[in-house]
C-alpha cells in the first residue's frame, strides 16, 4: 500500500489526518454499490443521495479515497470532453456536437456550485485556459483549434486568438507567438476535491469502505476480499485500474501522466510571470504538457512521456521515470526562465483510462444492474460530474437532457491483443517526442508524420 501522502504534491499538501476508513466488515446488502472511490463514484453516490436520501449506497474502494488520478491530476476543471467533434458527429450530428459541449461548459460551473454549497476547500478559480504558441508549428495548430470551433458556431465568448501582446496579460511564457483563450475552466485542488466529496457523501449517510478490493463484479453481487456486497445496482468506477479486473483486460489502457511542482513562488518571480489569476495553462506541442498556477503559489506541471506497459501492467514504479521528470523540469524552465533557482519539491504521476477509441462513456444496463463510467482520457475532473450526474438519472430511471447526450451508451471496441498494443502506443509516443523534437530544431511545423501516424493507428496526440 502506498502512504496517501507520497502519490502526489496534492495528498502531501493536505491538511488533517489521512488515517484509512476501516474495509467492509463481512457480507452485506445495499440498493447500490460503487467500485472506486475517486471523482466518478463519489459523484455518482452524491447525485444519488441528493436525489433520494434513502438509498442504501456503498462505496467499496482498494486503497483509498483518491488514490486514483483523482488525487494526482493536473487540476483542470475544464469543458474538454475526450472525443473530437467530428468523432461525435459522425454518429450523432451536428446537434450532438453542440449538446455535447454545452453540457461541459455547464459542468465547469456544476463543480464549482457544489464545492461552494457543500464547503469544499478545494481552491476553484474559474479564469479559463490559455493555450500557447511557442513555434510556427504549434502557431498553426493552435489558431487552427479556435477556427475549427468557430465552425462548430462557438463563438467568441466560448474561445477567441489572442495576439502575443494580449497573451502577455494573462501570463508571460519565453516564445510566445500568441495563445487562444477559452474562459471555460477552473483550476482546483484535486485532492482537497476528491478528498472533500468524500467526506461530504460520508456526512449524507453514504458508507464508504477502505483497503477493499472487488475480485468480481457480477450482476447483483460485487465480490471483495473482506466480504459480499449485493445489491441490485452496480457502478464500476474504476478507470485506469480497469483493466486489473476480470474481464476487462482491453476494455480501457492505463496510460501514465506525470507531473512536476515546483516550491512555492515568491512575488518577485510572479511579477516576471505575470499569471496574476489561475488560468491553466498548455501549449500547442504534440505530446501534451498542462500547468497551473496552485493555491498556494506553486506552478504544477504535467504530461506525457512515459512509456505504456506491456499487457497494462500498474506498478508505483512506473509513476517514478527519473527521465520524464527531467524533461517536464526543462519544459518549467524553458517556459519560465524566472524559476530556474527555485527548487522543484514535488515529482509524481499515474494512470489515465484510455479506450480504443479515445471517447469516453457512461452506460447501464437494466437487466444486469450494471453501470459504469470512464475512458475520460486527461480530461475526467469535470466529465465524471457530468458522469456522476448522468448515472444518477440513469439508475433512478428518470428521464432527463443528460441521457440523450452522445456518450451516453457509446461502446468502444476493444483494444488489440498484446504485442499490438505495446508496439502500436509506444510508437505513437515516440513519434509526437520526435515531431516536438523536430519542430524546436527546424523552426517549422512537422505535421506530417504525425496525421499519418494518427490515421494510421486511429490515435489522438497524447
Ligand atoms: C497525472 C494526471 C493528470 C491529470 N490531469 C487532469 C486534468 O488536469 N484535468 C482533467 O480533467 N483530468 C486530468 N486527469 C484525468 C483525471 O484525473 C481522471 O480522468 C479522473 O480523476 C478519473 O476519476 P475516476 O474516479 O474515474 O478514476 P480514479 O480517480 O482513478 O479512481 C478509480 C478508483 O478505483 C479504485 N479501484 C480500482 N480498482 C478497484 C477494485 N478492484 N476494487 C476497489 N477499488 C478499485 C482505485 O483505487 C481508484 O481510487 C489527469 C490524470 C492524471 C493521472
Amino acid at each position: 500500500m502506498q502512504e496517501p501522502r507520497s502519490i502526489s504534491m496534492w495528498m502531501d499538501t493536505l491538511d488533517g489526518d489521512l488515517t484509512l476508513r476501516p474495509p467492509l466488515g463481512g457480507d452485506i446488502d445495499v440498493d447500490v454499490a460503487i467500485v472506486g472511490a475517486g471523482y466518478t463514484g463519489l459523484w455518482t453516490a452524491y447525485y444519488l443521495k441528493k436525489a433520494d436520501p434513502s438509498l442504501r449506497i456503498a462505496i467499496l474502494e482498494k486503497e483509498f479515497a483518491g488514490f486514483g488520478a483523482s488525487g494526482r491530476n493536473g487540476g483542470w476543471c475544464s469543458a474538454l470532453f475526450a472525443a473530437s467533434h467530428e468523432k461525435i458527429a459522425k454518429a450523432s450530428g451536428r446537434e450532438g456536437v453542440i449538446a455535447m459541449q454545452r453540457a461541459m461548459f455547464d459542468t465547469v460551473d456544476e463543480v464549482g456550485r457544489v464545492i461552494e454549497a457543500e464547503r469544499i476547500d478545494a481552491q476553484f478559480e474559474k479564469a479559463g485556459t490559455v493555450i500557447f504558441a511557442t513555434s510556427p508549428g504549434q502557431l498553426g495548430r493552435v489558431r487552427g483549434e479556435v477556427e475549427e470551433d468557430r465552425s462548430w458556431g462557438f463563438g467568441e465568448d466560448d474561445i477567441r486568438w489572442l495576439e502575443p501582446e494580449d497573451a502577455e496579460q494573462l501570463l508571460r511564457v519565453s516564445g510566445s507567438l500568441g495563445a487562444s483563450y477559452t474562459p471555460h475552466c477552473a483550476a482546483l485542488h484535486p485532492a482537497r476535491l476528491v478528498r472533500g466529496l468524500a467526506s461530504t457523501v460520508e456526512r449524507l449517510g453514504v458508507a464508504l469502505y477502505e483497503g477493499t478490493t472487488a475480485t468480481a463484479i457480477e450482476p447483483r453481487r460485487v465480490t471483495t476480499d473482506h466480504g459480499m456486497v449485493r445489491a441490485p445496482l452496480i457502478v464500476r468506477a474504476t478507470e485506469g485500474y480497469t483493466a486489473q479486473l476480470e474481464g476487462m483486460r482491453r476494455q480501457l489502457v492505463p496510460l501514465y501522466s506525470l507531473m512536476v511542482a515546483t516550491e512555492p513562488l515568491p512575488d518577485a518571480v510572479w511579477s516576471k510571470i505575470g499569471w496574476s489569476r489561475r488560468h491553466t495553462m498548455a501549449d500547442g506541442r504534440h505530446l501534451l504538457i498542462y500547468a497551473q498556477r496552485t493555491g498556494d503559489n506553486r506552478i504544477a506541471l504535467g504530461g506525457r512521456g512515459a512509456p505504456y506497459h506491456f499487457a497494462s501492467r500498474i506498478d508505483p514504479e512506473y509513476e517514478r521515470r527519473p527521465d520524464v521528470f527531467a524533461d517536464l523540469k526543462g519544459v518549467v524552465h524553458a517556459l519560465w526562465p524566472a524559476t530556474r533557482d527555485f527548487a522543484i519539491t514535488h515529482e509524481w504521476g499515474g494512470p489515465l483510462g484510455v479506450p480504443r477509441d479515445w471517447y469516453s462513456s457512461v452506460g447501464f444496463d437494466r437487466a444486469t444492474g450494471l453501470a459504469y463510467a470512464g475512458g475520460y482520457v486527461g480530461d475526467g475532473v469535470s466529465t465524471t460530474n457530468l458522469a456522476g450526474r448522468t448515472l444518477a438519472d440513469l439508475l433512478l430511471d428518470r428521464d432527463s437532457d443528460l441521457l440523450r447526450l452522445p456518450w451516453v451508451g457509446h461502446r468502444s471496441s476493444k483494444w488489440e491483443p498484446e504485442p499490438l498494443r505495446w508496439i502500436g502506443i509506444n510508437l505513437a509516443t515516440r513519434v509526437y517526442e520526435s515531431a516536438d523534437r523536430a519542430e524546436r530544431i527546424k523552426g517549422e511545423p512537422v505535421d506530417g508524420r504525425v496525421d499519418f501516424l494518427n490515421r494510421l493507428i486511429g490515435l489522438k496526440n497524447i
